[in-house]
């Protein structure tokens, strides 16, 4: 059973193993929060699933997305997609969901240009990163949305940062999203919580999170509505969802979903 390592500022209060476990009953999870959640929306697979598991814990969840130039538009507009039919599907969440944000960050993708946002080839750098790394995106993106969120009187930050896939990227790693938190509740006097469910989870644990938490209703939802795609192409619809399936991306979500499926979609 994985544990938290958490300070006592950093609540994780997610264990994924009871979630796994715990298919269709979410009794398990605890009372309802009555505060407001703000999510770090992109309308990929794991902010997908981050919307679901924070809708099953806190009364109030908005979303917020940011515009830092992407190359694609695809992914702005899966967000919308993700959003409605998520809404559609789960009356009980779509009562819970508010509004969504839209922030314009084009001025950081400028200053940070890479491979996401620049014509530049997807591969490892130099530095040992992938040239899909945008520096301190992360970081820039959680000022941002703790600032959203002190306006919108949400203490609760949701982000699907995971340090298993994608540990070539520092600004996902639990110690950095800690002395951040640390940082955003000194500088802005808050008592922020930082919720990152999909922590420690695998792609093939993630998609037994949105099976636990909205039943294959959600699953097909996450499949086909949500974008991964570093290229931005929607194309055929493959077992695991849309993309071009060789960029880094849609090889992690294709081989994510295959380990779920081989182990029986627990
Ligand atoms: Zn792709």
């Amino acid at each position: 059973m994985p544990q938290c390592n958490a300070a006592p500022e950093y609540r994780i209060e997610y264990d994924a193993a009871s979630f796994i476990g715990g298919v269709g009953n979410l009794a398990h999870m605890g009372p309802m929060i009555h505060s407001g959640a703000l999510v770090l929306f992109s309308g990929g697979q794991d902010s997908a699933v981050c919307l679901a598991w924070a809708l099953t814990r806190f009364s109030r969840v908005e979303t917020v997305g940011f515009d830092y130039g992407q190359r694609h538009g695809v992914e702005l507009e899966a967000r919308q997609t993700v959003r409605a039919a998520i809404a559609a599907a789960f009356p009980d969440w779509a009562a819970r969901l508010g509004e969504d944000h839209l922030l314009d960050m084009r001025g950081f993708g400028a200053v940070a240009e890479s491979a996401l946002t620049a014509d530049r080839a997807i591969e490892m750098t130099e530095t040992g990163l992938p040239s899909t790394f945008v520096p301190g995106r992360n970081l820039a993106f959680l000022v941002y949305a703790a600032a959203l969120a002190d306006r919108r009187g949400l203490k609760a930050l949701v982000g699907g940062m995971c340090e298993t896939d994608y540990s070539g990227y520092p600004d996902c790693r639990r110690d950095t999203l800690e002395a951040m938190l640390q940082a955003l509740n000194l500088g802005m006097a808050q008592d922020f919580s930082l919720e990152t469910p999909l922590m420690a989870l695998t792609k093939a644990e993630t998609w037994g999170l949105a099976k636990s938490l909205g039943g294959e209703a959600l699953v097909e939802i996450v499949r086909t509505d949500s974008h991964t795609c570093y290229r931005g192409e929607r194309g055929a619809l493959h077992a695991w969802g849309h993309g071009c399936g060789t960029c880094p991306a849609c090889e992690l979500r294709a081989r994510g979903w295959e380990e779920w499926v081989a182990e029986g979609r627990p």
